[in-house]
């Protein structure tokens, strides 16, 4: 935000509720716990960011939403701007649907509102825009970027607790170091996600790489 990069607004459903108590969440029809929030102060807050950020997507948080994940991340990225629906309670009223482009979940467990979940989202897309992450910090080999986990990393010193840094980092030689991270990032996904080796754009050495890396756990995946 100090960078002028994206700029956060939060808006108050409040001030989008009619009465004087200005409520925004009321019982559920049909009985049951919990409350519902009102579709009103939704619609006229949606409508109101709608005017000010012409062309952006309403994205509500839900819980039944389709998976947040690096590529979600990517495509927000490209878009002009982005409106959260932070639920709360047991939910909107359904009749906000037609008010939503997308709706997303950040993972199968329960949040007690959809603001940490926003942030999230705000968090991993942020970083995917130009300038936000410094010269020297690079979104493009994290994990998940080519469905695979990011290789090990070192810094100094060189030795903690009697385990050294591996030679090859400290060899200079540019083309064995690329080599030795290919390696520590499939080793690494196949250990610890071998669910994206599946999506993952594999050359025929990097199979024979997991291959051995198979043969050595005496794990064994299908080619
Ligand atoms: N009764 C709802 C259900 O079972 O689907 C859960 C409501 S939850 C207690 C309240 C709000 O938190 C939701 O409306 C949503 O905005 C947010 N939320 C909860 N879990 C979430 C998740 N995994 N991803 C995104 N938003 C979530």
């Amino acid at each position: 935000m100090e960078k002028n990069i994206i700029s956060v607004r939060p808006m108050d459903i409040r001030d989008f509720a009619d009465g004087k108590h200005r409520i925004t969440d009321d019982r559920p029809y049909g009985g049951g716990a919990g409350m519902v929030m009102k579709p009103e102060p939704l619609a006229g807050a949606v409508r109101q960011a709608r005017e000010q950020m012409p062309g952006c997507r309403t994205i509500l948080l839900s819980p039944q939403g389709r998976p947040f994940k690096q590529s979600v991340a990517g495509e927000l990225s490209l878009l002009d701007g982005l409106i959260f629906i932070c639920g709360r309670y047991e939910g909107v009223d359904e009749r906000i649907y037609p008010y939503i482009d997308d709706e997303i979940s950040i993972g199968d467990y329960v949040l007690t509102g959809g603001e940490p979940a926003a942030m999230i989202i705000i968090d991993a897309v942020t970083r995917l825009l130009p300038g936000a992450l410094g010269s020297d910090e690079s979104a493009d080999k994290d994990s998940f970027s080519d469905h695979l986990l990011e290789h090990a990393h070192f810094t100094r010193p060189q030795v903690f607790e009697g385990e050294s840094v591996p030679d090859v980092l400290l060899s200079g030689n540019h083309g064995v170091i690329e080599n030795w991270r290919r390696e520590s990032s499939l080793m690494r996904t196949l250990l610890k996600r071998p669910d994206l080796l599946e999506k993952a754009e594999l050359s025929e050495k990097d199979r024979e790489i997991l291959k051995r890396w198979c043969e050595h756990i005496g794990r064994v995946i299908s080619d």
